[in-house]
């Protein structure tokens, strides 16, 4: 299959290289232009437990490429999807599908600004990948990727690229119920990603006093009840024993988010704790710790301006 990956960071380069060492006809799209030569001249290193493969995509922009795609996979952080899509429109043919399965909401209503909502997919994925220099990636085995279709009908496509993915050797299926795991992701990270940010520690500043626990719990209660409101029903044991699992073996991990925060970038705020807002609104409800969380990150993004 014809599959190009648009930003093909940690997570792009992770699943763009095992579809390409899988035997497909992989374009990884980015405009980090050390990484992108690094996999033309090198490949691609893809390294998990200290073992390295080398996969062997093309890489390049946009206009480097002109071939209808079967799919695209959209792997940029939130703020950039919207611009990364328009500048592969012209590899988008009248059956191309789209996948989302970056953090947060709202995803496939920007991606649907381009392409019609039936050729698009979301899901979310628990594996987590770093880029940790040009043409090379690192990942932890044993995650998983969700895949369904956006508008909850069953799409022989979906199937079609989960079975490509899931034939790679890394775990994905095609799930009807991803909207819920999707939920369950953004209420995790709306408490542990935005807190992180704000406060400027690894998740083990979280875990070193009772009120980084109760602060966490609220906001996940408040993105529990918008999405119960919304007719999505998450399950809070899952959230709760996921805040377990980072409080008590992730206390060295930097949140994506902090990580943003620090290096002055904008981070995607707006898409998790932002959009919950927005969708607690829409909905007649309040969501004020995650509202004020919002609000204390992008003080953090304009600060890095002043
Ligand atoms: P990343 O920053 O490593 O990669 C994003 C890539 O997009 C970068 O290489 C960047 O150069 C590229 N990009 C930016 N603008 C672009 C444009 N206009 N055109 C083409 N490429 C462009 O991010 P990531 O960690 O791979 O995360 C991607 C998404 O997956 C995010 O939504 C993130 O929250 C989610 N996610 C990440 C992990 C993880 O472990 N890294 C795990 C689960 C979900």
């Amino acid at each position: 299959m014809k599959i190009a990956v648009i930003g093909a960071g940690a997570m792009g380069s992770l699943f763009g290289g095992y579809l390409a060492m899988g035997g497909h006809d992989v374009s990884l799209i980015d405009v980090n232009t050390d990484h992108v030569s690094a996999i033309n001249q090198d490949g691609l290193r893809i390294e998990k437990n200290f073992t390295v493969e080398v996969a062997r995509p093309r890489a390049g922009r946009g206009n480097d490429f002109s071939d209808p795609q079967d799919f695209l996979i959209i792997f940029t952080k939130g703020p950039h999807t919207n611009d990364a899509l328009a500048s592969v429109l012209h590899l988008a043919g009248e059956q191309t599908f789209v996948l989302t399965a970056q953090n947060g909401l709202g995803n496939a209503e920007t991606i649907a600004r381009h392409l019609p909502m039936d050729r698009i997919a979301i899901g979310t994925t628990s594996y987590a990948a770093n880029l940790v220099g040009p043409g090379h990636v690192t990942f932890q085995p044993g995650g998983s990727l969700r895949i369904w279709s956006a508008n909850g009908r069953p799409a022989e496509a979906v199937d079609r690229l989960a079975e490509a993915i899931a034939a790679t050797g890394l775990d994905c299926k095609a799930d009807p119920e991803v909207e819920a795991a999707i939920w369950e992701k953004v209420a995790f990270n709306a408490a542990i990603n935005s807190l992180t940010a704000v406060l400027r520690c690894p998740v083990g500043g979280l875990a070193a006093h009772p009120a980084g626990r109760t602060l966490a719990e609220l906001i996940v209660k408040e993105v529990a009840d918008v999405a119960s409101a919304r007719g999505v029903g998450i399950d809070l044991a899952r959230v709760h024993g996921l805040l377990e699992l980072s409080f008590t073996h992730h206390r060295e991990h930097k949140p994506s988010m902090l990580c943003d925060v620090l290096a002055g970038r904008e981070t995607e705020i707006e898409n998790i704790n932002g959009a919950v807002v927005a969708e607690a609104r829409r909905l007649g409800l309040e969501a004020r710790a995650t509202e004020t969380l919002a609000l204390l990150v992008r003080l953090s993004e304009q600060g890095r301006k002043a």
